[in-house]
């Protein structure tokens, strides 16, 4: 059976779909989307995260599942597949006590624990000694992790689609049902995927209000931290703001952070730039030189996304819009990458499920 099947974005979360979808010698993608990989803008989550892998999710919860599920194809990606822009990095976590409570203490509150659910899926994972840890600091964790240049790999995603024989259309959606008309078969797609993130907040056919954004800003450095990814759960300057460094693969290192729910502001905070470098130089000194501030610091640039946050989490769910079966996949917030894979064989299932429902009939 010819089956079109159609996938409505080109972020993280649509491109992983695309590429999972279409890999069923059965199935025809096309990737229908107003942002593609190249494209940068405040509507467009992926190209600003990091990204990396950090668990968030609180366990016993389908992120924890999804996050399980994604971490040994980017284990597998990082360590055979070096053209897709993944490498492995040793990660440290620190934990303040203070923070508890706080909007970064409670997002970290289970990735910064001596006893996490992961400890027993990535490598490595060991408690740091107290004696080593910086003053301020209650506990630390370390683990080996990955580290994403999205710069390479959304387009390597974008690539194997492309080499699976999806087709890329950009163009934009009023309505989610409108997506059926743009297959590149010109017949009416049959599935409708919609990964549209936080545009699913007013797009038409989906509206939903339980979507919010976490405005996240970052500063991308030439110098090198080392080797090693850093996170704390918080800061003296603002309950919502953190301290990350993670060094992309092919070079440029980021520096963040912040989680500042519902604020929309697409430019960066020029103050707030300051207090990310000052933070993570005071971290990890080794990103400048001896006895240099941020001043040591050579910028690349400066940039500002919207995590699609979601309350009651990621929305994986099959349903009908307009006559046509519609598959959600949105409201990845800050974990987009590391729920990718778990997300999208979801996705493929719901599919599968659609599919052979319709052969019944
Ligand atoms: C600063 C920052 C750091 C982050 N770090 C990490 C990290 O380290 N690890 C991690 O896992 N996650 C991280 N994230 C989160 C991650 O970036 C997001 O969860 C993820 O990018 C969401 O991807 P998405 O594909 O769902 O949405 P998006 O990337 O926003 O893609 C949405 C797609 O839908 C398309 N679309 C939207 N509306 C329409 C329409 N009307 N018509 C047609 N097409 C439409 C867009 O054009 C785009 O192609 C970070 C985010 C930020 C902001």
């Amino acid at each position: 059976m010819h089956l079109p099947t159609l996938d409505s974005s080109a972020g993280v979360s649509g491109l992983t779909t695309a590429l999972l979808l279409s890999k069923h010698k059965d199935y025809a993608v096309t990737i229908v989307a107003k942002h593609v990989p190249g494209d940068s803008d405040i509507e467009y989550a992926s190209p600003w995260a990091g990204a990396n892998f950090l668990p968030f999710s609180k366990p016993n919860t389908p992120a924890q599942q999804y996050e399980r599920d994604t971490w040994p194809e980017l284990e597998r990606l990082a360590r055979h597949v070096p053209e897709a822009g993944i490498h492995f990095q040793n990660t440290i976590l620190y934990r303040r006590a203070k923070d508890s409570g706080t909007p970064t203490g409670e997002w970290m509150a289970d990735l910064v624990s001596q006893d996490p659910w992961f400890k027993n899926l990535v490598p490595n994972f060991r408690i740091l000694d107290q004696s080593t840890l910086p003053p301020g600091i209650d506990s630390g964790t370390s683990f080996t992790s990955v580290c994403m240049n999205v710069g390479l790999y959304l387009p390597w995603l974008t690539s194997q689609c492309l080499l699976n024989g999806a087709k890329l259309h950009q163009t934009t959606l009023a309505h989610i049902s409108d997506a059926a008309t743009l297959h590149h078969s010109s017949r009416k797609a049959d599935i409708i995927i919609n990964c549209t993130g936080l545009s699913s907040l007013r797009l038409g056919g989906v509206q939903d209000p339980a979507l919010y954004p976490a405005r996240g800003q970052i500063v991308i450095v030439r110098n090198s931290a080392g080797g090693n990814m850093y996170t704390v759960s918080g800061t003296d300057d603002d309950p919502a703001e953190a301290m990350y460094i993670m060094q992309r693969p092919g070079g440029g290192t980021v520096l963040g952070g912040c989680l500042q729910a519902g604020n929309w502001e697409s430019q960066a905070d020029a103050n707030l730039a300051t207090r990310i470098m000052k933070r993570c130089v005071e971290y990890c000194p080794g990103l400048v030189g001896e006895g240099q501030g941020i001043e040591g610091l050579s910028v690349v640039r400066h940039g500002v996304g919207l995590r699609p946050m979601r309350t009651g989490g990621i929305r994986v769910e099959r349903s009908v819009v307009g006559g046509v079966v519609v598959v959600h996949n949105y409201g990845h917030g800050g974990y987009g990458y590391q729920t990718s894979y778990g997300c999208a064989g979801a996705v493929e299932r719901l599919v599968e499920e659609a599919v052979l429902e319709r052969a019944r009939l």
